[in-house]
């Protein structure tokens, strides 16, 4: 016994001998890195995860986002039909009995969806959230779904539709993407006017700006924790600061018709847009920004660019905003790193998460985690891609996904002695969960 216990003793002095030796960080991990992967990932297994960003809905439901996608964009491998990897996950989540999704096999799973669907309630998208352990959710959509569970889910709605009050016929022609998304942003204000009992448009910018951030504070009432810019997908990121005088001479001249030349339709946005950070900043709440590459032939990567918003994120007027800028700029991963270096600034891995394979989406955590791991969440973008491969099967990849890559990220660094396991482990909550909820004040 006595002997059994001086050994141990020696192991453990032996141990912590080795770990001083290693306090100065190597460039190439140990051969141990496997097994300390294992045993990373069997505790990362355990973290409850808070998404910061998806669109949680059943495939026939139009509220799951304020724009669509236009037809026959190219598509990144991984997001094609063929993926093996949403079998696997029909599988892990269903027991899905087939090896592909031939229509006679894909039956199966749609059945088992619209009968989940048509029993009500929201205990199936509880349920499919915790066979993932996430314990909370944000979901992006024009409204909150009744099959939503609003202690699980937290709503993040949309503001763009605001920058499109005039006659929008040339920002509807400028190319086939336009044409797709426009006149959605035109349902959703209609929707909002409908909301705030508005038949037209108000006589004045001073009523019109009375009515947007109206129908922001009541869309917190009804829950909302977050507005969301799709604008990357209209515009420029690059908002300039015009004075009032300018935007009240356009909305007096366009309101009532006409339709604006490109130039002054920006400049109103441009002003409008700071109404909205304004009153986000009244009201305590967050700021998302699609800041990634996205879908379209027409997809500007110069204008999505997450650097154009500097000028905003960096503005001390706006200090009390907190920008969350999702998608990871994707790209632009190392750029979007530093911007978080600003206080209110902070970033998820949603939708890069299914762009790249786990083995990339390792490298970019193990950057980010390195520099800001206070400023990092994890994100879903779990949506709908048919009726079979619905947001189930797309939460399940994000989060298999996420849980591999952070293991591995930190496995590598624990490896060459950046620091202990039980710091990694520390960071990997932080990233699947503890960030998001501070930042959404659910943790103190
Ligand atoms: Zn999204």
């Amino acid at each position: 016994m006595t002997r059994w216990f001086h050994y141990g003793a020696a192991v453990v002095l032996t141990f912590s001998g080795a770990a001083r030796a290693s306090a100065q960080a190597k460039p190439l991990a140990s051969g141990d890195v496997p097994k300390i992967y294992e045993r990373l990932l069997k505790q990362i297994d355990q973290i409850p995860i808070y998404d910061n960003h998806s669109h949680a809905t059943f495939p026939d439901d139009s509220d799951m986002d304020a724009m669509a996608s236009p037809p026959d964009q190219s598509t990144v491998l991984r997001l094609r039909d063929a993926n093996p990897e949403f079998v696997a996950a029909a599988k892990a989540l269903f027991g899905y009995p087939y090896e592909d999704f031939q229509p006679e096999h894909a039956k199966w799973l749609i059945e088992k969806k619209k009968a989940a669907e048509a029993s009500g309630g929201t205990a199936y998208w509880d349920s499919i959230l915790d066979k993932l352990k996430i314990e909370t959710c944000l979901a992006n959509r024009v409204a909150l779904a009744p099959y939503l569970d609003p202690k699980r889910f937290h709503w993040v709605f949309f503001v763009d539709s605001f920058l499109f009050p005039f006659d929008n016929h040339s920002q509807a022609a400028r190319n086939g993407d336009m044409g797709v998304y426009v006149p959605l942003q035109e349902k959703v204000l209609q929707r909002y006017m409908k909301q705030e009992g508005m038949s037209g448009l108000p006589a004045d910018l001073a009523g019109y700006e009375a009515f947007v951030r109206q129908t922001v504070a009541d869309n917190q009432k009804k829950g909302g924790v977050a507005m969301k810019f799709e604008a990357a997908y209209f515009r420029s990121l690059y908002f300039r600061d015009p004075p009032r005088e300018l935007a009240e001479a356009i909305y007096a001249k366009f309101h009532s018709g006409g339709v604006p030349p490109e130039e002054e339709y920006r400049t109103f946005q441009d002003y409008l847009f700071r109404v909205l950070i304004d009153q986000a900043g009244n009201l305590k709440l967050c700021v998302h920004f699609h800041s990634a590459v996205g879908t379209g032939d027409y997809f500007s990567l110069r204008n999505g660019n997450p650097l154009n918003l500097e000028n905003v994120v960096r503005d001390p007027r706006y200090s009390n905003v907190k920008f969350v800028l999702i998608h990871g700029g994707y790209p632009y991963t190392l750029d979007m790193i530093w911007m978080t270096a600003a206080k209110n600034v902070y970033t998820d891995s949603s939708l890069m998460g299914y762009y790249v394979y786990p083995s990339e989406l390792k490298n970019i955590l193990k950057q980010w985690i390195s520099l800001y791991p206070e400023k990092i969440m994890f994100g879903s973008d779990a949506f709908p891609f048919n009726d079979a491969v619905g947001a189930e099967e797309t939460f399940w990849l994000a989060a298999r996904s996420a849980r591999t890559a952070i293991a591995a990220a930190l496995a590598e660094l624990v490896s060459e002695g950046a620091f202990s396991e039980e710091k990694a482990l520390e960071l990997a909550h932080l990233y699947l969960h503890d960030n998001a909820a501070r930042l959404y004040g659910e943790m103190k």
